[in-house]
Formats: C-alpha cells, sequence, structure tokens
C-alpha cells in the first residue's frame, strides 16, 4: 500500500482505516463515544484507543492525533501507516505503543479545530480552579476578528483595524501570539481554552492514566498542523531548555528540537498544553513529549482560515446563513486546506519524517 493510502478524506474513512489495520495487526481496541455531539452527518463520535504490547510494559510509547480537530487529517494518516507500513512491528520488547486516534473528534468530523464547546483542546489542560491567565492583546482585538460580516463593509473595516493594530504593537508575530497564545474571556473567540475542563480533556487523562498506570517511561508525540515551512514536521517542547525533560527529547530526536519556552518554536507558548497533562497523570513517570508541528500554508492564510472558521460558527450560522451556501463552502474549504496539504508529496513526507521519530522513540525509551 503507497503511504498516501494511509491518509484519508473524511473523518469517518480515517476511523474505519485505523480500526482495520488496528485489527488487523491484533491490537486491543477500546473507543470513548462522546455523548455530547454527533458528527458533521449525524454519525457518532468517538475517540479510538489502540494498543499494542501488554499493560505491564515499563515503556510505553503515545501518538496522539486530532488534538485540533481537522488536523487529524494529518496525525491520522501517521498513526494507520505506522501500522500498517511495519513501524510498530519494530518496536522493541520492552515498549508498549498506545495510539490515541482523534481525541477532538467533533472538530475532526465537523472540519474544526475546537471541540464541540468551542475549545480550543490545546489550551485546555489546565487547574480551572487557580486564575485562568490574561489575554489584553487578545482582548483587544476580539471584536475585530469577529466582524458584522465576512464578505462584506465590515470585515473591510474589521480589516484595516486589525492592520494598523499590526503595525503599532510588533507586527505577524505579535499578531500571532495575541490571537493563538489562547485565551479564557470570550467563549465566541478564537482559541478559546474554555472554563472547565472539556469532554476530550477528561477522556485524554482517563486514557492516559489507564494505560501508564504500569509504565515507568513515557514517550509522546502529539501530531498537529498548520505552522512552519509546508511539509516540515517541527518537534517542539513545551520545556524550556536545560531542563532534563527538554535535553531528553534532544537526545531522542536531534537538535531540531525547539522550544515554545524560549521563542525558538514557530509556535507561541500556549497556556495548557496537552501534553502537559501527562506527568500530572501519570506522577511516578518519566515523560518525554513533544508536538510535531507539520507546516501547511503561510501563517497570515491559516489565520485568516481559523478566523473565517470562527466567524461562521459564531455569527454566520447563528444569524441563519446555510452550511451548504457558497460562503460557507469556501470557508470550510479554506479551513481544510490551511491544517491539511492534500498531496501526495506532502503525506510522504509528513509520513516519513513521523515514522523516523517514532523508531527514534522506541530507541530513546528502551535505551
Ligand atoms: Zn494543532
Amino acid at each position: 500500500m503507497g503511504i498516501p493510502q494511509y491518509f484519508s478524506a473524511t473523518s469517518t474513512e480515517a476511523r474505519q482505516k485505523f480500526l482495520e489495520a488496528a485489527r488487523t495487526a491484533g491490537a486491543a481496541l477500546e473507543s470513548h463515544v462522546n455523548p455530547n455531539a454527533r458528527g458533521a452527518e449525524g454519525e457518532e463520535l468517538a475517540a479510538d484507543v489502540a494498543r499494542f504490547g501488554g499493560m505491564e510494559a515499563e515503556n510505553l510509547f503515545i501518538v496522539v492525533s486530532g488534538t485540533h480537530g481537522n488536523e487529524g487529517f494529518c496525525g491520522s494518516g501517521c498513526q494507520t501507516g505506522f501500522i500498517g507500513d511495519g513501524v510498530i512491528d519494530a518496536r522493541p520488547q520492552s515498549v508498549a505503543v498506545l495510539m490515541i486516534h482523534a481525541i477532538n473528534p467533533y472538530g475532526f468530523s465537523h472540519i474544526r479545530r475546537v471541540t464541540e464547546d468551542n475549545v480550543d483542546l490545546n489550551r485546555n489542560f489546565r487547574d480551572f480552579s487557580t486564575p485562568l491567565p490574561e489575554n489584553p492583546r487578545y482582548a483587544e482585538i476580539h471584536d475585530l476578528l469577529l466582524p458584522s460580516d465576512w464578505d462584506g463593509p465590515g470585515r473591510a473595516t474589521a480589516d484595516s483595524a486589525l492592520k494598523a493594530w499590526r503595525e503599532a504593537n510588533g507586527g505577524m508575530k505579535a499578531y500571532q501570539a495575541a490571537v493563538a497564545g489562547g485565551q479564557y474571556v470570550f467563549p465566541d473567540g478564537l482559541f478559546f481554552g474554555g472554563r472547565k475542563p472539556t469532554w476530550s480533556n477528561g477522556a485524554f487523562r482517563a486514557i492516559v492514566r489507564k494505560h501508564g498506570a504500569g509504565a515507568k517511561r513515557v514517550g509522546v508525540i502529539d501530531i498537529h498542523s498548520g505552522l512552519g515551512p509546508m511539509g516540515y514536521g517541527e518537534p517542539l517542547s513545551i520545556i524550556p531548555p536545560g531542563a532534563p525533560a527538554f535535553e531528553r527529547a534532544r537526545a531522542w530526536w536531534g537538535d531540531a528540537v525547539t522550544s515554545t519556552a524560549d521563542g525558538t518554536s514557530k509556535s507561541p507558548p500556549v497556556t495548557g498544553p496537552l501534553i502537559g497533562s501527562i506527568e500530572e497523570s501519570l506522577p511516578g513517570a518519566e515523560v518525554t513529549a513533544i508536538g510535531l508541528e507539520y507546516g501547511t500554508i503561510e501563517l497570515p492564510e491559516l489565520l485568516d482560515a481559523l478566523r473565517g472558521d470562527n466567524w461562521l460558527y459564531a455569527r454566520g450560522i447563528t444569524s441563519g446563513l446555510s452550511l451548504d451556501s457558497a460562503l460557507a463552502r469556501d470557508i470550510k474549504a479554506k479551513v481544510r486546506d490551511a491544517l491539511y496539504v492534500d498531496t501526495d508529496e506532502w503525506k510522504e513526507k509528513v509520513y516519513a519524517r513521523a515514522a523516523d521519530f517514532a523508531l527514534k522513540a522506541f530507541r530513546g525509551l528502551s535505551a
């Protein structure tokens, strides 16, 4: 089977391919059904878990897809490829593999980055009993990000004001940090981290606690797409350089590992990332975790595609705009393409690097 065949055109196809490959390979399977939402075609929404290797394994390698909904097109293809292409079979005996497929199944099905409650799952893994981080710069531009219309004078006025804001505040990098850093004040806004743990958060923690209970060492790759040069996979740590967990990630995966903590990553520092929860769930284990972020399109277009999707659900549909309208279809096509490059070349590049990183994790875990 050629590498592009592991990737899918819909979340339903991705789920079928993943489950079929895992079943054929003899994995232990479980499904976590989301009771709070249905899919775009009315289908059941579930995060599926495939485990290769016994519960007694001391070393556990976890691969996560779809934290950001439709970034699952990228991560699911890698996971199904690992099973079909022999990566799983190359694991040392002491290493078990846990694949968590589509941890945000609503977003994957609806071609959205967010969960059913408009939450950015990768900003949601935080302690909600303590004061929430503030993002005053986001507050300055929230209304401009959500104009009264998407293709008329409201949008044009908002775009001019955003341009002026960027010129006065440090350009695109500052704009990205304001928009994408995460915010907890505007539930209808972009990169909203939520007010409580969302369903996917609880499901993820439960899966990790159950499957990691016996593990002494845990390696994690959470697969994302959207940032960086097209087809390049940036391994990013949320740990500052110098800390043991960061240096371990470098030793396993090489000098390409960046840190969101010191500005070397294409990603701004984020609050409440999913991989940050694993040590909390497994306090006895040594955790080595990265996000693997694959480049798609240029940053301004990416942010505008996400802004369009947010506008569609927060302002468009609520005002009677149909998902079948030309405008909605155009917005949905853009957000799909923003996080998934549907070409064989991109899929082959993405997969080759992911497979290399999986093999390196096996070596690191069993050293
Ligand atoms: Zn992502």
